[in-house]
């Protein structure tokens, strides 16, 4: 029983790593580089307007429609690359009245232009296609539409494509360093469905046929990732939040049947607001409101329409994953995904390999949630029980330019380094500072890691750079090495990249940690402990700890339980 939990909680937790582990070394091809980089064929263009209209035909799970592109001109070019990936199809290209050839490279199509492309100039060009989209089996960790079904049998449709891409339903600039400045989700259903999409509901246009389009429109710039389908028979209720930057619709869209207990769980909505606004900063989207939509996959966070499958309870699935008991105080998907909306959709990575700036934060911010609720130890202590999960079984930061991730680490061990980096920032208003001001500073944009990295070093007066390496960028972890003879303790980093220099905190006195600055090479200090066992590392490091007059009994904060 307990062995099988664990594997379906390992199945729904890493698939994402795991797949990228079941092909053991991993090999980029020519449509990895297409759709991680920034090719020729894109770098000229800017994204500034998508206006996307979808179809969706539930009778033969297949969609149809077209995505107008309007964009600024970086520099006058004869070929533009769009991608859409198979089995899609695309029916017409057309810019100026003019239909468009293109070249088909797997899931990217290069177009032909006939028009100048002045420098400075916006056109517009847009891709009308039809197709099968490749369904999710198992969303939101694969990528696709979900042809799904209530409890009463009725028809729930929704899209989650993360890491696969958006344009896995949806010809765009699959790229994520590109965000359009604003974007319509027009979606067309049955109209026995609801749709729940990205933004604000400017209106629904029933037709003869049957169906009924809403037409959602996103007032700022979004992840294209974060464009959703949500079609299901759905309830709404209302209600609002005064935050930092006034007043922020607040609504809800559960299945009809779930109204009563959605009320009582959705309550958790605004105290989440409150924490994290005090921590980050004001919700990104004021305009475009905040969301949550009952999916029939556990979760994403899709911008301004959170995509909600938790089933209504406390925990992930009903599960801590600290084991601490602390996660079962709330509820992971409310609390995690909408983290996102700061760390990740507001805040983005440049690059798919740059993944932790959006999920060490949010992983993070679940503990920062916890210390709101239940004070700052218990917020420590739900960070550091997720220690048990941390891997290091490659680097958190992927392979720039293919479309890669990183590690699984960057959600446990992302969130333990920001842990540890509290500690060295050593002032909880300060650190708040940084967290506000990346905010402040990267607000709506997209970002390299080195961006962040340079900010935090900058803001904290602390150069940080070994710290992120080492975190980031090796599965190693810092191994403080010591010893001590009598009230005099020796110490030294090892497992560390070169020049490791971090400063920790350890019992200088029995009841009282100090600082000490270990390097690679041994260096001493006096102590002042009334018994050896008195000596201890501040656990809010995430670092290993190893008596080398004792080296059986190991004292690590890192591994604990192991
Ligand atoms: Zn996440």
């Amino acid at each position: 029983m307990e062995r099988r939990r664990m594997l379906v909680f390992l199945f729904v937790w890493v698939p994402l790593s795991l797949r990228a582990q079941s092909v053991g070394p991993r090999v980029f091809t020519h449509a990895d580089t297409l759709r991680g980089s920034n090719t020729p064929q894109r770098a000229w263009w800017d994204a500034a307007f998508y206006d996307l209209h979808v179809k969706v035909n539930p009778a033969d799970s297949s969609i149809t429609g077209y995505n107008s592109i309007t964009y600024r001109v970086i520099k006058p070019a004869r070929e533009m690359q769009i991608d859409l990936q198979m089995p899609l199809v695309v029916d017409s290209i057309v810019q100026d009245g003019l239909e468009l050839s293109a070249r088909r490279d797997g899931n990217a199509f290069f177009v032909t232009l006939i028009a100048p492309q002045r420098t400075g100039t916006k056109k517009t060009i847009s891709v009308y296609y039809h197709g099968k989209p490749t369904v999710a089996t198992h969303a939101p960790w694969d990528g696709g539409f979900v042809w799904a079904t209530d409890s009463l049998a009725r028809k729930w449709i929704v899209t989650a494509n993360e890491g696969l891409g958006a344009s896995v339903w949806w010809p765009n600039k699959d790229y994520l360093a590109d965000e359009p400045d604003s974007q319509r989700v027009a979606v067309t259903i049955p109209d026995s469905l609801i749709d729940v999409s990205n933004g604000r509901l400017r209106g629904t246009t029933p037709s003869p046929d049957g169906s009924v389009t809403y037409e959602w429109f996103v007032t700022n710039p979004i992840n294209n990732y974060d464009v959703a389908v949500n079609s299901g028979h759905y309830a709404h209720f209302s209600d609002a939040y005064q935050g930092e930057r006034g007043k922020l619709t607040l609504d809800f869209y559960p299945l009809d049947y779930h109204v009563d207990t959605a009320r009582k769980q959705f309550a958790q909505v605004k105290p989440m607001l409150q924490c994290f606004e005090s921590w980050f900063g004001p919700y990104p989207w004021y305009e475009d409101g905040y969301k949550l939509v009952e999916t029939p996959h556990l979760g994403m966070e899709h911008q301004s329409a959170i995509a909600y499958g938790n089933h209504f309870k406390n925990g992930y699935l009903g599960r801590d994953r600290s084991e601490t008991g602390h996660g079962l105080q709330w509820d992971f998907i409310i609390i995690h995904e909408s983290a996102h909306e700061w760390w990740g959709n507001s805040i983005t990575m440049r690059d798919q390999a740059d993944m932790w700036i959006h999920e060490s934060f949010a992983t993070y911010a679940e503990g920062l949630f916890t210390e709101c609720q239940q004070g700052k130890k218990a917020g420590a202590e739900y960070t550091i029980g997720q220690r048990k999960i941390i891997r290091n079984d490659r680097p958190i930061i992927g392979t720039y330019g293919v479309n890669d991730e990183g590690s699984g680490d960057m959600y446990d061990k992302g969130a333990n380094m920001l842990l540890t980096i509290r500690q060295l920032v050593d002032d909880d208003a300060r650190w708040r500072g940084i967290l506000r001001g990346l905010n402040k500073t990267f607000w709506h944009q997209t970002v390299t890691t080195k961006q962040v990295e340079n900010y935090v070093s900058r803001q904290s007066g602390i150069n940080l750079g070994k710290v992120f390496d080492e975190y980031l960028r090796t599965t190693k972890i810092p191994t403080l090495e010591y010893k001590l003879e009598g009230q005099k303790l020796s110490f030294r980093w090892t497992s560390v990249v070169p020049g490791f220099a971090m400063p920790i905190k350890v019992t200088t006195s029995t009841g009282t940690l100090g600082w000490i600055r270990p390097t690679e090479n041994w260096k001493s200090g006096a102590v002042k402990l009334d018994r050896p066992e008195d000596f201890r590392v501040d656990e809010n490091f995430y670092v290993n700890a190893r008596d080398i007059l004792k080296p059986a009994a190991d004292s690590t904060t890192a591994r604990r339980d192991q």
